[in-house]
């Protein structure tokens, strides 16, 4: 498969450059030139799979000329053994909605079902090269985590975490810091997210430094997360029953990546009806996808900070779909959002969009109401981020099979949890032990300079 970048349609990549660069040179994101499409019968046949047989099916067109298909099956496998279901995935009813458990993995949180993967990517890569890679990653809690744990203990890989000092939960950098592997290395900064990600954005952009450390990154943006995000639409798809009614996702939403990956499975044929994109009082995509006006504002510090953006990176993704593969008005889109911070919607690119997408933003208050009323029903937790998924589906007059992704546990937000209903979520109990391990992690003041040094000296 082929790859080009959002700003630069004319240069061909394949899946090794797309995976181990992340972003493009020219500052856009990879994208498939043509994807493989499949019809009903394909779908019927995916009917009985396994989750990890799915996973191989969908994942191998992507990247057939980086492993072979035997190789992409034992990495797969090894993926999701670490996974507390057989299945990687669980899907309940609550209400009149389904509910897609995605938070079985060894962090809690959605984010395990691509990183676990991209490790053993990485590990497959380097094990062909002799390379040595550092990667650096911010995380508002719970990217880091999935990423330390898929990069722990594997060779030739070295893998530093920025994160904001006193911003996160206690269970969040519990499952980051508890481990005694030599190849991690936690920093907590002292300022907020944005800070942290500003600094791993200079750090990259410092090509003498970038290339002297071998740096590599694992946010969001990278492709192979997207793709292996798409299998649990599929998944999902296939065990609901009644499909005379269309099938429709609720989305909790941050960077656009996870509801993106929804997109790429409609675009490959998956019979979806709309993707929700459901928002905190960070409502960018909201204003984006109900109004037309992708302007940026003043991040908020929310109970939901896995969703907590100022601009979400993927929607240039969809942008430049919408401007029909135009590298030319993507170039000029992104222009726009960064010297004016701001983006004007066409009416006919906004009524595109909204054959595919529609969306909600969800106050604090109505999240923790949510919580309440779920649990005074059924007597079912959900995190806050699950909250303004499901919450979101009240907003919009959606008809049909309704499912929510349920993106993390709620132990992982115990404050939001105790304030919303005076309860404290336990963690499962194979992870109960971080709660009493010692942890390891170094503060460092916000100074680009003095994060470089400390990285230098560590590798
Ligand atoms: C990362 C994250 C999100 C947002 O996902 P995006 O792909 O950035 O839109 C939502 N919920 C939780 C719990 C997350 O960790």
């Amino acid at each position: 498969m082929d790859y080009v970048s959002t700003r630069n349609s004319s240069k061909n990549f394949k899946f090794k450059d797309v995976f181990i660069k992340g972003l493009a040179e020219d500052g856009g994101l990879y994208i498939p030139k043509s994807l493989h499409k499949y019809n009903q019968k394909d779908l019927d046949s995916f009917k009985n799979l396994k989750y990890s047989d799915l996973a191989k099916k969908i994942i191998y067109p992507f990247i057939g000329d980086f492993m072979s298909e035997n190789d992409l099956g034992k990495l797969v496998d090894k993926s999701y053994s670490v996974f507390r279901e057989k299945n990687v995935v669980n899907l309940i009813k609550i209400g009149n909605r389904s509910v897609l458990e995605l938070f079985h993995g060894p962090t809690l949180a959605f984010k395990d079902i691509a990183m676990q993967l991209l490790g053993n990517f990485y590990e497959y890569y380097l094990d062909s090269t002799n390379e040595k890679i550092n990667i650096v990653v911010a995380t508002s809690g719970d990217t880091g985590a999935a990423a330390i744990d898929a990069i722990k203990g594997k060779k030739n890989l070295n893998i530093f975490v920025l994160h904001p000092n006193n911003r996160i939960s206690s269970v969040q950098r519990k499952l980051m810091t508890t481990g005694s592997e030599k190849n991690v290395f936690n920093i907590a900064v002292n300022g907020n997210f944005d800070d942290c990600q500003n600094l791993v954005k200079a750090m990259f952009a410092d090509k003498s430094f970038s290339n002297s450390i071998k740096m590599s990154g694992v946010n969001s943006i990278n492709w192979a997360r997207i793709i292996a995000q798409s299998v649990y639409y599929f998944y999902s798809y296939l065990l609901i029953e009644d499909k005379t009614h269309p099938i429709n996702f609720s989305v909790p939403t941050g960077n656009f990546g996870d509801v993106y990956a929804g997109y790429l499975a409609k675009k490959m044929g998956l019979p979806i009806g709309k993707l929700l994109v459901a928002t905190n009082q960070n409502d960018i995509l909201h204003r984006a996808i109900s109004k037309g006006e992708y302007n940026i504002e003043k991040v908020l510090e929310t109970i939901s900070p896995s969703m907590d953006i100022q601009l979400a990176s993927n929607f240039e993704r969809l942008l430049y779909d919408i401007n029909n593969s135009s590298d030319i008005e993507t170039v000029s889109a992104m222009k726009d959002i960064k010297e004016k911070g701001r983006y004007k919607i066409d009416k006919d690119k906004l009524d595109k969009i909204n054959l595919d997408f529609l969306s909600a933003r969800m106050s604090e208050e109505e999240i923790l109401k949510v919580i309440k009323n779920i649990y005074e029903k059924f007597e079912i937790i959900l995190d806050p981020h699950t909250a303004i998924g499901y919450g979101s589906f009240d907003k919009v007059n959606i008809e049909g099979n309704n499912i929510v992704l349920a993106t993390a546990h709620p132990c992982k937000f115990p404050d939001a949890i105790k304030k919303s209903i005076k309860l404290n979520a336990n963690l499962p109990k194979e992870l109960m032990f971080i709660l009493d391990e010692k942890e390891n992690y170094d503060i460092i003041d916000n100074n680009l300079d003095k994060i470089k040094k400390h990285i230098k000296e560590k590798i």
